[in-house]
């Protein structure tokens, strides 16, 4: 009798796409089980305190550098990035786990509170505990070092994780858990889960305790609509549109370089990639003809070969065309490139200047290697440029004096100062969006609470004479609080 196969699928190569390895399709009731066994897992790993975690999390970032060269080719070969670019996905990736487990202790610490005057005789404390079982989805863009801030800060507080990584990626997903493995004291703490869509919607209602999902703006939503409906916190990071300011007194020659890695680095395939430039324009026409000469330099092609690779996503194609496209019908001028710059897989440097605000080329996310420069004739101009999105992730401001004044008043989640990316780096600052670009936070302290919820403890120290939270209330107790917060003008708690 003929077996039953299981549904699998294959990740190619996006250069050759030749098959790169095969992975079964977890369905949803294989989704549930695995979310049973990680269950199984919680209280063992919790029992290992934090001393315990920080062990096994700092012996996994260890063999994963150790490991470098191996995981940095699986990388090349499911995205087609370059091996350097992918190394330093890894060096990232790895300093995130260690802050992960070498802070997560004194952020779960603790926290004692006034109690106020009127429970004076309380003392008010917040916990900090695990949540339980956390589900992290995945993108393919940066296959290790995305889901690696939420997969280790979860595990860092406690949590046992199944992770779902991109259809892209299986291979990573697959190398990162089968690494944990080799130094995990027993089973389940964290496994990986390959598939489609479908098996990412399955984790969704799987009886999982919080979703950290990144990805799709169009994705975000249907997991925040499937997690709604059985009450599972979620965790966003989607897409953005990220603005440069350049004000007058920049480095024009800095700002031109770290924008042209930014927008074109990884193909253009960053979340928080440059794609929309707002230039003084006093600066304007210094900026774009460096922009002009730097793309001459870089070419995107196969690993070893061009200075960035190719769209690892072959859908992708279709809507970079589109957008060069449509800034050039919306009256903006290509400076250097063009449609003809796109050549799947790859995509040749494009440079656009003056394309109007409400062309899809300005208000979508391209993930392509194309930056848009516009001409500002003030920082006002700049900033309410920059806000006018839909999107709300990072930005990047370059000045020598005006750089903090602009940042505060951008409406993202992080700013980069007379920089570009860093803040991914710097593990203790939170990472995140607003608007469309999400919400809740990963890395840095705020990112680790993500994955635990407060417990509020109040305890009786002494009894008062007073009876307020009780039937036996007094007229005179009604009349001492009354007369208290009047004079303490509400300054009771
Ligand atoms: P995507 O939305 O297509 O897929 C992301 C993940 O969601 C994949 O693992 C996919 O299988 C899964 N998925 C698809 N449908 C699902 C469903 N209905 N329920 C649950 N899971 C489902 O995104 P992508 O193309 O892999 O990634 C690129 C996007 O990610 C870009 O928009 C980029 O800006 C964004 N991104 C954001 C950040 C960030 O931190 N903000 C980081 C990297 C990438």
């Amino acid at each position: 009798m003929a077996t039953k196969r299981r549904p699998s699928f294959n990740s190619y190569n996006p250069v050759t796409d030749e098959v790169i390895g095969t992975y079964p399709i977890i369905s949803k009731g294989e989704v549930a089980d695995v979310v049973v066994h990680a269950r199984l897992a919680t209280a063992q790993w919790q029992g290992l305190g934090f001393s315990g975690r920080k062990r096994v999390l700092l012996a996994w970032s260890s063999l994963i550098i150790n490991r470098i060269d191996q995981i940095a080719d699986l990388i090349c070969l499911e995205t087609g990035k370059p091996l350097s670019d992918a190394k330093l996905e890894v060096s990232i990736a790895v300093s995130h786990i260690g802050w992960a487990a070498r802070h997560a202790e004194s952020i779960m610490r603790t926290s004692f509170r006034r109690p106020g005057l009127l429970m004076a005789n309380m003392s008010a404390t917040v916990e900090r505990s695990p949540l339980g079982v956390v589900g992290v989805i995945g993108p393919w863009n940066y296959p290790l070092f995305t889901p690696a801030g939420s997969i280790s800060y979860a595990l860092a507080a406690g949590n046992t994780v199944v992770f779902k990584p991109s259809e892209f990626t299986p291979g990573v997903g697959m190398w990162l858990e089968e690494a944990f493995n080799e130094v995990a004291p027993f089973a389940d703490i964290f496994t990986t889960i390959t598939g489609f869509g479908e098996t990412g919607r399955a984790l969704c209602v799987s009886g999982i305790d919080k979703i950290s999902f990144t990805g799709s703006t169009r994705t975000a939503k249907l997991v925040a609509a499937q997690c709604a409906t059985v009450m599972v916190p979620v965790v966003l990071e989607c897409g953005g549109k990220d603005p440069v300011i350049v004000a007058a007194d920049a480095d024009v020659k800095r700002a031109v370089d770290a924008t042209m890695w930014s927008a074109m680095a990884n193909a253009g395939q960053s979340c928080i990639g440059a794609e929309r430039v707002y230039v003084d324009e006093k600066l304007a026409d210094e900026f774009i003809a460096r922009a002009i000469e730097l793309a001459a330099t870089i070419h995107a092609g196969a690993s070893g070969d061009g200075n960035y690779g190719p769209a690892t996503m072959p859908s992708q194609i279709k809507v970079i065309r589109s957008h060069i496209k449509a800034a050039i019908a919306d009256g903006g001028t290509c400076v250097y490139g063009g449609p003809q710059s796109v050549k799947a897989p790859f995509v040749q440097p494009v440079v656009l200047i003056d394309v109007p605000e409400d062309s899809t080329a300005v208000r979508e996310e391209t993930f392509g290697p194309i930056i848009i420069i516009n001409r500002v004739a003030t920082m006002r101009e700049a900033i309410d440029l920059s806000n006018a999105s839909a999107y709300g992730l990072g930005a990047n401001v370059w000045s020598k004096r005006k750089g903090k004044k602009i940042a505060s008043q951008l409406h993202c989640g992080m700013v980069a100062i007379n920089s570009t990316f860093s803040f991914a780096t710097i593990p203790s600052v939170p990472f995140g969006g607003v608007k469309d670009s999400g919400s809740g936070r990963v890395h840095g302290p705020e990112g680790l609470l993500e994955y635990t919820f407060a417990r509020t403890i109040v305890r009786t120290r002494f009894y008062l004479p007073l009876h307020f939270l009780s039937f036996k209330r007094r007229p005179q107790d009604d009349r001492l609080v009354i007369k208290l917060t009047k004079l303490l003008k509400g300054r009771l708690g």
